[in-house]
């Protein structure tokens, strides 16, 4: 029979119990005891329904108050020197993870401490705390390892479950040299941390665990030939000393394990993979197995939100086992869920306005029962119901005129090739905005928004209730943005910007204007911590409902004789912020967003707006995991913004902007956007992303940001004088803007005048200079 399975389960609770729980022991309402309390209570309503829904395979060990990784390092010893005196293990976890400020008491010394690193887990939203190693590292195993007792704690409620471990190979190489200390290759530590998985491993085969799944999600990266030696001989060490004590299965998700396999293939009872990401990789992997191994089929899709296609997912669960028997053969989802919300039932208004959409969601409970259908179809057991209303929602979804809209669809089919770029080169361009603003030298903007008041979140939510009425939000918008352009005005900027008080979120604010998308009530993913994000979801063909922008851009450009920046947000970031539909390819998708916002820049130009800034801050995260699919990857994604911006005439200054500093990476890329100007975050990466302009020529404009926007501090003058001086070094003056990293809304206004009082003081001084 083949089994059932999951790899992990989001930990937040249905509703964002754990969240609650976590956040209120931090603010002193609940103590430690409570907190414990609420956290098993959650676990075991969750290792329940698992079972409930019919898995068999269900995991434990991978809940967490804050985040796995952290809890592996801890379990572990691995804790950096700055967080080793505070005595309580609980307030240590949480002190790596978001920093501790603690005055001294009587019996303890005053505690100051910033968190540990915080880094994306792949290509999901997540972030995972950076584990820091020292090179004469020890570790130490904890008294209870914590994946052992919440073994033992489902097996108290009945429920046998798997174990689930952060692998020691993904563990090692995820995390970097403690602070302060040189450079080192961190898997060199593996000799001394693999005893401790060995010794947890056998702790768990004590307390009764026979299966055992351990994540090592690096083997879908490209790997150098010393990490898969690495990965070989943790493994077979591991398989050694078990002696088959326990079946390992070992799990790879996220992409393609390619060559990488040969690495642990010979070494493990058990192969996870994701064959949502590489269906393909089904037919190369099943060859390589052994007589006795078994093989894990991801095939529900832990990503997304969408019904699975049991026929399909039927069929490659059958080639599994056509191939090896059905005792060597695990269904489950293509990674864990946690990276999924909980469940659909919590979705009152879509069931309620769109039924039909309704039916095609499936958040994690529900794919766990998915799971169970697919098992149970190839177990031979009767599932027809499932599986004839399964199809009905395929076909609707396929088929409805809420996810096809001809007219679009005809649109991207019949893309001029000129529309692909704009009609003049960007000397000609530069010249025609020349003469049409009349900007001096070092122009002076912002990114957009301006700080976000308590005033302004209070009357969206009023709004939003319906306890204030749409004139008299559009009277409090219409005010607040006159009062930003005043205050621009007397800051004598250059560019100016409405300010964006009427947006809660660059990306929600423009789904409510598009049809296509959707929002869900309750589909909240961890991103890191405790915090969750709900990104809307592009379930149809994107089109605009109408202007987006023009009423406020035109208001405000109306307040002033300056240059006013339209302010959009662009076709990838809509995207990757969003949960997409999956049922045309990405780059189809993003045409048609890419269409929708060239329909709203050109209206925004024939209204009189000289400067349209298209914001891109996800092009670079949405870069492919492998290096062999960046190019096509950016083709789309540079093509599409491009799509976005090149209906306007030459005079129009198209603006970009993203916040990050890893600019030398897609350089080229970046370059290829072709915007007239592009703002970016610089000031944290101080000369290192200048550097490129060493060997490489930027030809457009530009304005690294001059300084961080993420705190209060107020930078001085000197200092943003150094920095723009440092930038005259690399950038030819004619080219160089002056701007702070990124926008301002979460700031707060006396700082953001003071700051931007010594910014437009600096570009003065240069100017006076040239
Ligand atoms: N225009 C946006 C703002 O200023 C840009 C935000 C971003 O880059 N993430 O808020
Ligand atoms: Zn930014």
């Amino acid at each position: 029979m083949v089994i059932a399975s999951n790899l992990g389960f989001p930990v937040v609770g249905s509703q964002r119990e754990l969240k609650k729980l976590v956040e209120s022991f931090w603010s002193g309402k609940i103590n430690e005891q409570s907190l414990r309390d609420g956290y098993s209570k959650i676990q075991q309503a969750h290792w329940v329904l698992q079972q409930e829904k019919g898995l068999q395979h269900i995991p434990s060990g991978e809940f967490t108050l804050y985040d796995r990784v952290l809890d592996t390092a801890q379990q572990f010893g691995a804790i950096p020197k700055r967080y080793q005196d505070i005595a309580n293990p609980l307030d240590q976890f949480f002190a790596m993870g978001r920093g501790l400020q603690r005055a001294a008491t009587e019996s303890s010394a005053k505690v100051d401490v910033p968190s540990m690193e915080m880094k994306k887990w792949f290509d999901t939203n997540y972030h995972f705390i950076v584990p820091e190693f020292e090179q004469d590292q020890s570790f130490q195993l904890e008294q209870a390892p914590r994946v052992v007792e919440q073994f033992k704690a489902a097996k108290a409620l009945n429920i046998h479950t798997r174990p689930v471990l952060v692998g020691p190979v993904s563990f090692l190489y995820l995390g970097k040299a403690a602070k302060g200390v040189e450079e080192f290759d961190t898997l060199s530590l593996l000799p001394k941390v693999l005893p401790l998985y060995v010794e947890v491993l056998k702790q768990l085969k004590e307390a009764g665990a026979d299966w055992v799944q351990i994540d090592e999600p690096i083997l879908i990266l490209d790997l150098e030939a010393s990490v898969k030696l690495a990965l070989e001989k943790a493994y077979k060490t591991i398989q050694a000393q078990l002696a088959g004590a326990l079946k390992v299965l070992v799990a790879a998700y996220f992409g393609r394990v390619e060559s990488n396999i040969y690495a642990v293939k010979d070494f493990v009872d058990a192969i996870h993979l994701d064959l949502v990401r590489a269906p393909e990789e089904l037919d190369t992997v099943l060859p390589l197995l052994n007589k006795d191994q078994v093989l894990s089929v991801g095939v529900v899709d832990g990503r997304n939100i969408w019904i699975n296609n049991l026929q399909n997912s039927i069929a490659l669960v059958q080639k599994a086992v056509a191939a090896l028997g059905q005792d060597r053969v695990i269904v489950a989802p293509s990674c864990s869920l946690a990276h999924s919300p909980f469940s659909t039932s919590f979705e009152v208004k879509i069931k309620e306005k769109n039924p039909e959409l309704y039916s095609w969601l499936s958040f994690s409970v529900e794919k766990c029962a998915e799971i169970v259908t697919i098992a149970k179809a190839i177990n031979g057991q009767d599932v027809k119901a499932e599986l004839e209303s399964n199809a009905a929602a395929i076909e609707t979804r396929r088929t409805s005129p809420q996810t096809v809209n001809p007219t679009v669809r005809d649109r991207v089919a019949k893309i001029p090739t000129e529309a692909w770029k704009r009609p003049s080169p960007f000397a000609t361009r530069r010249e025609a905005q020349v003469k049409k603003l009349k900007l001096p030298l070092f122009p002076t903007t912002t990114i957009g928004s301006f700080p976000q008041t308590k005033d302004i979140r209070v009357a969206r939510q009023q709004y939003k209730k319906g306890t204030l009425s749409q004139a008299d939000y559009d009277t409090f918008i219409k005010a607040q943005m006159k009062n930003m352009v005043e205050v621009q005005e007397k800051l004598d900027l250059d560019v100016l910007v409405h300010g964006e008080p009427e947006r809660n979120d660059m990306v929600e604010h423009f789904g409510h204007l598009l049809h296509g998308y959707d929002f869900t009530e309750n589909g909240w993913v961890v991103s890191y911590g405790s915090r969750c994000v709900k990104p809307p979801v592009i379930f149809g063909d994107v089109s605009r409902r109408g202007p987006m922008t023009i009423d406020e851009t035109v208001y405000a450009q109306s307040l002033t004789k300056r240059p006013m920046k339209g302010m959009l947000t662009g076709p990838v970031t809509m995207m990757k912020w969003s949960f997409v539909r999956d049922d045309i390819p990405a780059n189809d998708l993003c045409a048609q967003v890419g269409l929708a916002l060239r329909d709203e820049v050109v209206d925004l130009e024939s209204a009189g707006i000289p400067c349209i800034q298209v914001d891109e801050p996800a092009i670079r995260e949405g870069l492919p995991i492998r290096r062999a699919d960046w190019d096509a990857y950016l083709e789309w994604s540079v093509g599409c913004f491009r799509l976005s911006t090149s209906g306007v005439r030459d005079e129009t200054q198209i603006h970009t902007h993203m916040c990050y500093s890893d600019f030398n990476e897609i350089f080229d890329a970046i370059a290829a956007l072709d915007a007239d100007v592009i703002t970016i975050e610089n000031s944290k990466s101080d000369e290192k992303l200048l550097k490129i302009f060493e060997t490489k020529q930027y030809t457009n404009e530009i304005g690294p940001g001059l300084y961080d926007i993420h705190s209060p501090r107020v930078p001085s003058v000197e200092e943003m004088k150094q920095r723009f001086g440092d930038m005259l070094k690399y950038i030819p003056a004619h080219l160089l803007w002056a701007n702070p990293d990124c926008g301002l809304k979460s700031r707060q206004w006396p700082e953001t005048e003071a700051a931007l009082v010594n910014m437009v003081e600096v570009a003065k001084y240069f100017r006076a200079q040239h």
